[in-house]
């Protein structure tokens, strides 16, 4: 990465874990073989794999069985509703402040979509009242991805054990493994999403966690690989360095977690120094490394074009793929007006954010800002 830049864009995509590029590396030339082959070199690169299977589901606390390597969290959230309702008809149901990979599979399916409080996590009350035996399916992030939001994952478990007990209770824990223990989640839950770029390993690498006896209708059908699961030959290297990244990452939690609390309080309080910048959900309900402000008065657009003259990365809302800035649909679901969610900025911090990445984050952020009601108050004057 460029000295120059501040990259605090870390739920988007974080730099790979230098650890993980040096597992994957002798995949991307010795050891090519494929891992479906029978010889003694395709053996090779599946014990790999099985390797990393064990690494992944001891950090996991679930058995290396109920793993399913796929092609990236989206694929795993598809996976786990579209594929459960696919073998177990019945209602999908999810809250309304998922990723798109979740929501759209619901909304596609004719599911159904339950509130959200002001911290943008699901109203338990709404949930309850969809519950019921024809509820085959039911979605609960375990962290947002934009504003860091953490679910209360034991609440929304015992509900869905109560009131939906055939439902399979899925949780997208895409933004989680940074910050939380993925032993104290797997228990509460059916199945699990995870997304290696999003812990230091490679893009391209999900993981679909799978409680035993628990079924879903394959989306990837083929040579039946990952045992019927999930078909398509395997990123072998990718599967090596997702599992040395998750490693690493759970190793650092405990002293992670302190780090990047400190440095988002620090950044917290230069950004709500700025006039008209409201955080969006309090530090105690959120995962340390989301900093999410609304500033009012501001557009994001504008804001993240003079934040990008001045070599900082932010993002306003999730990335998408057209790069198109569209209206938040989590801080509108939280119950945001427009006036505040036309100035969010989302910040987030991962294993490379220094002090100096905070300090000059500030005070970029401070001068675009002032900058762009310098120009409105000159617009306002002229016109
Ligand atoms: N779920 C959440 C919460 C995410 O943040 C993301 C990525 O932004 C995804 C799912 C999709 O993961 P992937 O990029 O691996 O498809």
């Amino acid at each position: 990465m460029s000295l120059d830049l501040v990259y605090l864009d870390h739920a988007a995509t974080t730099p790979m874990r230098p650890e993980a590029v040096r597992a994957m590396l002798p995949f991307l030339t010795e050891v090519f073989a494929n891992p479906s082959g029978s010889h003694r070199f395709a053996r090779q690169a599946r014990q790999s794999i099985d390797e990393a299977r064990d690494v992944v589901a001891e950090i996991i606390g679930c058995k290396p069985g109920e793993i399913v390597f796929t092609g990236c969290g989206t694929e795993s959230d598809n996976t786990a509703i579209t594929g459960v309702i696919r073998r177990s008809p019945g209602v999908a149901v999810c809250s309304a402040a998922e990723h798109h990979a979740v929501l759209h599979c619901v909304e596609h399916s004719g599911g159904t979509v339950v509130g959200v409080d002001a911290n943008g996590t699901i109203d338990l009350e709404a949930l309850q009242l969809v519950l019921g035996p024809k509820v085959s399916s039911v979605s609960v992030m375990a962290v947002n991805n934009e504003t860091g939001a953490i679910s209360d994952l034991v609440a929304v478990s015992k509900m869905v054990r109560r009131y939906a007990p055939n439902a399979v209770l899925h949780t997208d824990a895409v933004q989680a493994p940074c910050w939380l223990d993925l032993r104290t989640l797997w228990p509460l839950v059916d199945t699990m999403a995870l997304s290696a770029h999003k812990f230091g390993g490679p893009k391209g690498v999900g993981i679909l966690v799978v409680r035993e006896g628990k079924y879903f209708e394959p989306l990837v059908l083929g040579g039946g690989q990952e045992r019927d699961r999930r078909s398509g030959t395997h990123n072998v290297g990718g599967i090596v360095a997702a599992a040395e990244a998750l490693r690493i990452t759970d190793a650092e939690r405990p002293h992670e977690v302190v780090r990047i609390s400190a440095l988002r309080d620090q950044l917290f309080a230069g950004l709500l120094a700025i006039e008209g910048a409201r955080r969006t959900i309090p530090s105690e309900s959120s995962v340390p490394g989301v900093v999410h402000v609304c500033l009012q008065g501001i557009e994001s657009e504008s804001l993240l074009y003079l934040l990008d003259e001045a070599m900082i990365c932010a993002s306003a809302a999730s990335a998408c793929a057209s790069g198109a800035m569209e209206p938040s649909h989590v801080l509108a679901a939280m119950g945001l007006t427009p006036d505040l969610t036309t100035g969010a900025l989302r910040l987030s911090l991962g294993h490379t954010t220094t002090e100096s990445d905070v300090d000059r984050a500030i005070v970029a952020i401070t001068e675009a800002v002032s900058r762009i009601r310098t120009v409105q108050d000159r617009g306002r004057q002229a016109g």
